[in-house]
């Protein structure tokens, strides 16, 4: 199974994304955390992203179709495999398309994940995150059983740099701009299915589940 998860920042795609690539034991490769990754390493590539990912603004297509590629080659992705945040341009959906097309392969399915303006900025303002094991947590939806420490390893939670108010409007509009066109795209190519990524993290897993398991 080879799917995308596509949707603006902070509908819920990595949430889901993890609990959808463990289901189907795919592995989910998600150029964010890829992208952070790199950063909290300080490597020349995490360098050059830094500045870009702290004002809200995409990482340039070609770093960024790099390290996903390096990746989609990898046996972790033999079982198939989960895109998360990635693609982010038209410029990169084609590189995909024609990287996997040399492969041999397809994309399968494309989730788009709506959900209105408001409750976005609600969930992203919300958003705190283990910046040691990664774990993702929400003030109101999804809190940590003790406040500001993370269930899984202990760490003091944080809130991304990048989820402050300043840049949020700044990564919205960048969506805008750049990332909604994939929804045509894909729509032509008749992959794209809409899902209403509205309350709660089961509620939306059980539409995702049903959606994913009745397109065979
Ligand atoms: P995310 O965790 O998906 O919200 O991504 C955080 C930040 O990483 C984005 O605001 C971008 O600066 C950068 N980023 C993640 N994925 C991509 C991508 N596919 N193309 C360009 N920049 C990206």
């Amino acid at each position: 199974m080879r799917l995308i998860f596509l949707g603006p920042p902070g509908v819920g795609k990595g949430t889901q994304a993890d609990l959808i690539a463990k289901k189907y034991s795919i592995s989910k490769l998600s150029t964010g955390d890829l992208l952070r990754e790199s950063v909290d390493k300080r490597t020349p590539l995490g360098n050059e992203a830094k500045n870009f990912m702290e004002r809200g603004e995409l990482v340039p297509d070609d770093v960024v179709i790099g390290l996903v590629e390096e990746k989609l080659v990898s046996p972790e992705c033999r079982n198939g495999f989960l895109l998360d945040g990635f693609p982010r341009t038209v410029a990169q959906a084609n590189k995909l398309s024609s990287f996997l097309e040399g492969k041999g392969e397809t994309i399968d399915r494309v989730v788009y994940f709506s959900l209105p303006q408001t409750d976005i900025i609600k969930r992203i303002g919300g958003r705190r995150s283990c910046p040691q094991c990664k774990a993702v947590y929400h003030l109101e939806s999804i809190p940590p059983k003790e406040d500001g420490i993370c269930n899984i390893c202990g760490s003091a939670l944080i809130q991304r740099s990048d989820d402050k108010p300043e840049t949020i409007q700044s990564r919205l509009a960048v969506y805008q701009n750049q990332t909604k066109p994939l929804i045509q795209f894909y729509k032509d190519k008749g992959i794209l299915f809409e899902l209403d990524g509205s309350g709660v993290v089961a509620g939306v897993r059980d539409r995702l589940v049903a959606l994913l398991s009745q397109l065979g």
